[in-house]
């Protein structure tokens, strides 16, 4: 019996996985390597390189593993990039699911708990933003999941494919021992770009726009440690495993932090002075984005550890300072 894990090498991918091997499961993980890291995966996880759109090479993971359910992380997420580069989003993002699906289909697996997100909301008609509301993307990237979340509803009633969809809000931190972290390259996301410059690596932050409809003008977001979400992940499959229903799930704090909120949380955690400047909106960012996570509370009894932002962003600068360079300062 394995969880099979797909973009296990990537950020939260490698954080659940190592955290999913703690708990004492067996873990096969799947990723191109592409985005991810090799060295982020648990040495005790069993490692296949290959695509999750390569139906062969799936065919083989499923016929070689005793796999009983799936969470699937192997997809792009970069709002800014979604933007001018859309049909790579629909591509690996939306097919990959397809494949993924026909794959477990064949295989007899009825179980998978897979990466949504906030920015299937679009700009929320309310805030705190709740599952029942409407989704309707303002950029490619939410809809390339929008489409995951509706294309799996549809196997589901044709094949009995049960699902959990987590919707993120902003994860952000790392393994609270500082030994796997967050590294993007090109880096895009505002923690690990703030942490870049109190070390020094980047000259400045750049926020992006303060003439936002919020309380000091930057866009506000709802964060989220990385550890806590793993945990979302192992309670949504244990939700699958005692026979629930396939349901959505938003995973965030509820509590809102703006641009500015986090540079200022940033430099009284690091006590550097971590240059910034107000620069251009960039496209496809709603004003605000947080959950409301009652229903994940209540349903999956998801309770975060690590609710603070200094907490988050405490893990990610000590993350920071013994991998300076990341994943490329491992031998
Ligand atoms: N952001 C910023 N400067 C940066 C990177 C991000 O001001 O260098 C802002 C971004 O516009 C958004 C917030 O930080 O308002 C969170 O962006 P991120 O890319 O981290 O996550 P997203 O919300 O896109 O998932």
């Amino acid at each position: 019996m394995a969880i099979l894990v797909l973009g296990g090498a990537g950020y939260i991918g490698s954080h659940t996985v190592d955290y999913l091997v703690e708990k004492g499961n067996k873990v096969v993980v799947i990723d191109n390597l592409v985005t991810g890291h090799q060295e982020a995966v648990h040495p005790d996880a069993t490692f296949y390189r290959g695509d999750v759109r390569d139906k062969a090479f799936l065919d083989n993971v499923f016929d070689e593993e005793d796999i009983t359910g799936v969470i699937h992380f192997a997809a792009f997420s970069v709002v800014p990039e979604s933007m001018v580069k859309p049909l790579k989003y629909f591509n690996n993002n939306t097919v990959g699911m397809i494949t993924l699906l026909e794959v477990m289909q064949a295989h007899g697996v009825k179980r998978i708990v897979f990466s949504s997100t906030a920015s299937t909301y679009g700009t929320p008609e309310r805030i705190p933003v709740a599952e029942s509301d409407v989704q309707k993307p303002i950029n490619p990237y939410g809809a390339s999941k929008l489409m995951m979340e509706e294309i799996i509803h549809w196997a589901d009633i044709a094949y009995g494919i049960k699902f959990v969809a987590l919707r993120y809000f902003n994860v952000a931190g790392a393994k609270l021992d500082g030994s796997i972290g967050e590294d993007h390259g090109p880096e895009t996301h505002l923690v690990p770009i703030i942490m870049q410059v109190a070390q020094g690596t980047r000259p400045e932050l750049q926020i992006f726009g303060d003439d936002y409809d919020t309380a000091d003008g930057t866009n506000v977001r709802d964060y989220v440690h990385v550890i806590d979400l793993a945990d979302a992940h192992m309670l949504a499959l244990n939700y699958l495993n005692e026979g629930n229903d396939s349901t959505a799930f938003n995973l965030g704090s509820s509590t809102g932090f703006s641009n500015r909120q986090i540079l200022e949380a940033a430099r009284e955690v690091t006590g550097r002075e971590i240059p910034a400047k107000i620069g251009p909106r960039r496209a496809g960012d709603p004003d605000t984005l947080v959950a409301a996570s009652s229903k994940t509370r209540d349903v999956l009894k998801w309770t975060p550890r690590y609710d603070d932002v200094h907490e988050i962003i405490r893990s990610s600068w000590l993350w920071t300072q013994k991998h300076p360079q990341g994943y490329s300062d491992f031998e």
